[in-house]
């Protein structure tokens, strides 16, 4: 039984959104809207003020004021608090946000529950922390420069300044925490632009940030497309840091604004990871594994393992047994607990994919389960394993966003170490396997900012996450997050 609506989600929903700057709602000043729609539907299910260069002018002036005035009297140890604010409002106001998502972006109640509200209240905790314990090195210097002088020189991060932040729409929630917590902790101001697809737990968290007691500007939060509102954020000569996660196209589109303006960025890009099965691992872990790591979110992860690798002694078996897993799963809304598979993001995604699996067949690829969408209404596109692929076709090189898996058998370790680092992108990538001596001998040779044995899209606050080659630049969690939002200043006194 689908889970009842709570009045409080509907009533964030119907209401009217504006776009939050400098504390306060206000509509863009074109007036343009843009609608948003719930994927299990394809109907409207909000409208959302639609930002221009004008109305980012406005974000950016709000977050420059707020970064140098009263946010940065604030010591360390008040970002702090304010942050653990945040993450118990995140907590209290939970399953309002979780039914948000779910209706705006379709995934599973359970994932928005645990990870949209779950690991992103987690997270402000973890990074709430880091506030207190920024800390630069004292360096005992030997400059020969003026005899007899002595100098003593040290580091002190110092808060890049204002950051332009632009998410995707597959974890809406998390990724805008993600991108606005740590450049809080860091002293940093932000404007955040969320996906065109999926602003309204953005919108959600702007008001909560308020609610914490994080002063006006601080977290300005800008909807609106792509190309009008993210591009004016990316090239504005105002900000002092983009942070971007999407994809890889754009993400090379807004590296060049940004070093035009010499903006520091980092940007966390797309992927095509490949799960490398073993001949030691049992037939049932390995399918289970393999389900796991490309059906989750319905592919839609930029590390999801849609490239799945197989011993060739196994390789028949554990297809045999992932088609059985796939074909078994139930398809259906988000809001329904049972459905283990939910709609893609829109109709532009689930054609996308369609489209990509047709292609992959008629180049050879042979369908073993799913390949075509799901019921009348509504995005769904139905798991997908496609064997009998090649490496120079479409569905092997490019990230699909969905949930379809290619899958290879191999015959000895150098085989697979090419045929995994055989692509342009590099984010992540698991092995299983329990032969202690062949995981040693690949995670080096692997090409990917994240390794993973014996499980897959495992993330943690504290493990650093990035992209080798096109899938990024710069690394967010843990301490690298704080490199990420801060400038290192060298001090060196003569005395
Ligand atoms: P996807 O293909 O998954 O939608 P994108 O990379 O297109 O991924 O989008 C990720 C984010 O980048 C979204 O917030 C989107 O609005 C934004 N975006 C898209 N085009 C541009 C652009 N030209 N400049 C800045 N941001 C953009």
């Amino acid at each position: 039984m689908s889970v009842s609506v709570d009045p409080r989600a509907t009533a964030f929903i119907q209401r009217r959104h504006g776009l939050l700057i400098n504390a306060e709602v206000r509509p863009s000043l074109s007036g343009a809207e843009m609608p948003v729609f719930n994927p299990a539907t394809g109907e409207e299910l909000a409208r959302v003020a639609a930002a221009t260069a004008a109305d980012v002018d406005l974000a950016v002036a709000a977050a420059r004021q707020a970064f140098e005035g009263s946010w940065s009297q604030l010591r360390p140890a008040d970002r702090e608090r304010l942050l653990l604010k945040l993450a118990d409002l995140l907590e209290a106001n939970g399953e309002e946000l979780a039914q948000i998502e779910t209706l705006n972006n379709g995934k599973s109640i359970h994932l928005s529950r645990a990870l949209e509200v779950g690991a992103s209240a987690e997270f402000t905790r973890y990074m709430a922390g880091w506030a207190t314990k920024i800390e630069g090195k004292s360096l005992d210097v030997s400059i020969a420069a003026v005899p007899g002088a002595k100098y003593r020189a040290y580091t002190v991060p110092e808060p890049v300044g204002v950051v332009g932040a632009i998410v995707p729409w597959n974890f809406p929630l998390l990724m805008a925490i993600w991108k606005i917590v740590p450049a809080l902790a860091c002293g940093c101001t932000v404007v955040l632009k969320p996906a065109d697809e999926t602003p309204l737990t953005a919108l959600r968290l702007g008001q909560l940030c308020l609610e914490a007691g994080i002063p006006a500007g601080v977290v300005n939060i800008v909807t609106g497309t792509g190309a009008q509102a993210g591009a004016a954020l990316a090239g504005h000569p105002g900000i002092d840091k983009v942070a971007f996660t999407g994809s890889t196209q754009i993400g090379k589109v807004i590296g060049h604004a940004a070093v035009d303006n010499m903006t520091r960025f980092s940007l966390e890009l797309g992927g095509k990871s490949p799960v490398i099965v073993l001949d030691d691992t049992s037939l049932d872990t390995a399918a289970a594994g393999a389900a796991g790591a490309i059906f989750f979110n319905q592919g839609q992860v930029c590390t999801a393992g849609s490239r799945l690798y197989v011993h060739r002694s196994a390789f028949d078996k554990v297809l045999e047994r992932l088609g059985t897993i796939a074909s078994s799963l139930s398809i259906g809304p988000g809001l329904d607990p049972q459905a283990q598979i939910n709609p893609l993001i829109s109709a532009k995604q689930q054609n996308r994919v369609l489209g990509m699996i047709e292609r992959g067949v008629a180049e050879g690829a042979s369908v073993i389960c799913g390949g075509e969408r799901y019921g009348e209404s509504g995005f769904y596109v139905r798991p997908t394993v496609l064997a009998n692929v090649r490496p120079d076709m479409q569905v092997v090189r490019e990230e699909i966003f969905g949930p379809v898996v290619v899958a290879t058998p191999f015959d000895d370790l150098d085989e697979v170490v090419h045929l995994a680092n055989d692509s342009v992108y590099g984010l992540g990538a698991s092995i299983w396997s329990n032969d202690l001596r062949q995981v040693m001998s690949l995670i080096p040779r692997i090409k990917a900012g994240t390794v993973w044995v014996n499980t897959h899209n495992m993330l943690d606050p504290s493990m650093p996450f990035g992209g080798y080659k096109q899938s990024g630049i710069g690394r967010e969690m843990g301490h690298a997050a704080i490199e990420a939002y801060t400038e290192n200043k060298s001090v060196c006194i003569a005395y």
